[in-house]
């Protein structure tokens, strides 16, 4: 039942006051293991897809409760994470990388595929065989794609395109005050002028990088 309003339409009445408050907005919290690990398991929040976050919610996200400290493990000792104290950063190797990969490689909803395809399996509906070469295929033109890819330090080019990939161009960006100029953390590297695709924001990073993580925005 409506709830009855002290109003009726078209009604006039006077306002007795009013505020303003003075917040800022937060950026969001830098991840730790713990909250890393929590995201993992509740990965789900993270896809919009009513279908792959039910499947996401019922396999508990990503991995499983004994691979998923590994797995943070294996991304911070090939640099594409950094830790800092207690904390998690995607590293600039990280940020530039994401512009390179396929879409669908950073994307949660990539497990709960995998995961669907295992349950086509289990219920018969599907061939282990067939499963399989589907996984095949996309694997090898994940490596395909990698194998075009230089990479050095913290720099990702592309060597060259074949056919079939779309070319996913570098967007141009102006350099940063202070592009070019000796890091001030080592003084050894250059700062150069890079772009995260998070933000799209650009930030100066030192180029001695994994040496030195020294970056500015
Ligand atoms: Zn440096």
């Amino acid at each position: 039942m409506a709830t009855q309003l002290p109003f009726q339409a078209g009604q006039q009445v006077s306002v007795r006051g009013g505020r303003v408050d003075a917040r800022k907005t937060a950026p969001p919290s830098r991840y730790t293991d713990a909250t890393l690990l929590d995201d993992m398991v509740g990965v789900h929040k993270f896809v919009t897809d009513d279908r792959m976050r039910s499947i996401l919610m019922k396999t508990k996200g990503l991995g499983t409760e004994r691979t998923r400290p590994d797995v943070i493990e294996k991304v911070v000792a090939d640099g594409l994470v950094l830790r800092d104290g207690k904390y998690l950063d995607a590293s600039p190797l990280a940020i530039e990388l994401d512009s390179f990969i396929d879409e669908g490689l950073g994307d949660p909803g990539r497990t709960a595929l995998l995961e669907f395809g295992l349950q086509n399996v289990a219920e018969g509906k599907t061939t282990p065989v067939a499963f399989m070469s589907g996984i095949e295929k996309y694997v090898q033109q994940v490596v395909d794609r990698a194998l075009m890819l230089e990479i050095d330090g913290t720099h990702i080019q592309s060597k060259r395109e074949k056919g079939g990939y779309a070319k996913k161009e570098r967007p141009q960006f102006d350099s940063l005050p202070g592009h070019g100029e000796t890091c001030s953390k080592c003084g050894e590297g250059k700062m150069e002028t890079r772009l995260s695709s998070k933000n799209n924001k650009t930030f100066l990073g030192c180029n001695a990088y994994p040496k030195c993580k020294n970056i500015q925005s």
